[in-house]
């Protein structure tokens, strides 16, 4: 299959700006190119893929960023600014993909979505939030009803937010296993990853070490300075160490020392990339059990579910994390999220998307 992947447009891929995606976007051209497909990516320029996804052919685009749609309201008008770099990524996606099987979108984008129903080009979208804007959610239904099988969700309880596809495409995600080293430190400190932003819930892991009188090791783009600083403020002095933004391999190396990962999502999670890591590294995760964690983290084998906003679940939790053997969380990664396995269920996808238009 030759495939056109057209990347998110926040942030180039290894600025960390586009979240998750970035990683996905990497895993799923690893696995696709070991499936022997070729793969063509679109991406803010500056972009970097992963050394070893050097066959797939980078084009870069120039423009103006799209605003995060998490960070607007849900009934928010859909804006496209002057230059705009989604347009331009669709743009050349579209000139590509007329010699491709399929172009494939990674943006979470009103754009992308409308073009599916006024070009011949067989469009599939991989959604990555949970509904976050009623104009796009109203439009992914529109093109539903025309094309039921374009959309792909990370997880079962994402795609609950679009409760009008009947029988949604789960094809959870893939983590390229060498990247990650098994450490057995059973004696490390505490971790917490992800965007520093309101609904990453920063502050009920930051309240959980602080109980225990101990440092949380953050890791992550700090998005929002005014909600970091006021989490920062409210705890006492030193309680964060900020650890800031790492590359792949730099994260796993300091993360796998840990002894625990906190995941506290105050939205529906699509998935949770940061888990995976974790567990990849033999780190245990204690998480609210709401959107993606609650479908990745095997309670009691894997690591613990707290009821959602339940602060001191986390904290009775975390004292017990030492029976959670962390070989059990590398072999639940090495069994159902590598990069072949992730790059499987999306071919069986692209595939049936391909057929409707036959
Ligand atoms: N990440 C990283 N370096 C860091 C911290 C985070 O590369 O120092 C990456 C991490 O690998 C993950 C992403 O940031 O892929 C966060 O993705 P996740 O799915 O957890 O949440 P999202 O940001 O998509 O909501």
């Amino acid at each position: 299959m030759r495939i056109v992947l057209i990347s998110t447009p926040i942030g180039f891929l290894g600025s960390g700006k586009g979240g998750g995606v970035e990683l996905t976007l990497n895993s799923l051209v690893t696995g696709l190119l070991s499936l022997g497909h070729s793969v063509e990516v679109i991406a803010p320029k500056n972009s970097k893929l992963y050394k070893s996804n050097e066959k797939a052919k980078l084009y870069f685009v120039e423009g103006e960023e799209q605003i995060s749609w998490q960070h607007q309201n849900y009934n928010s008008l859909v804006s496209i600014p002057d230059n705009s770099l989604l347009a331009g990524m669709l743009e050349k996606g579209l000139e590509i993909a007329k010699k491709a099987d399929i172009l494939l979108n990674m943006s979470y984008d009103w754009l992308p979505i409308w073009m599916t129903l006024n070009v011949e080009i067989p469009i599939a979208h991989i959604i990555s939030m949970g509904s976050e804007s009623s104009a796009i959610s109203n439009l992914i239904s529109k093109v539903y009803d025309k094309y039921p099988y374009n959309f792909a969700f990370h997880s079962k309880i994402q795609a609950d937010d679009y409760s009008f596809i009947k029988k949604p495409t789960i094809i959870g995600n893939g983590f390229k296993l060498d990247n990650y080293t098994f450490q057995d430190s059973i004696k490390g400190p505490i971790a917490w990853v992800g965007r520093v932003a309101p609904e990453k819930g920063l502050e009920d892991a930051v309240y959980v070490a602080s109980k225990l009188g101990e440092k949380l090791n953050v890791w992550g783009v700090i998005e929002d300075e005014d909600y970091a600083s006021r989490i920062e403020q409210s705890f006492p002095k030193g309680t964060i160490e900020w650890m800031g933004f790492l590359s792949t391999y730099e994260l796993q190396k300091e993360l796998g020392k840990c002894r625990a990962l906190l995941n506290t999502p105050k939205w529906n999670e699509a998935y949770g990339n940061v888990i995976v890591e974790a567990l990849a590294c033999g780190v245990p995760v204690v998480a609210y059990r709401r959107g993606g964690p609650s479908e990745i983290i095997q309670h009691g084998e894997t690591g613990y579910l707290a009821d959602p906003d339940n602060k001191e679940a986390l904290l009775s939790y975390l004292r017990i994390i030492n029976v959670i053997k962390r070989k059990n969380c590398r072999e639940w990664v090495e069994k159902n999220a590598s990069t072949d396995i992730f790059a499987n269920k999306v071919v069986n996808w692209l595939n049936k998307v391909i057929n409707e238009y036959k």
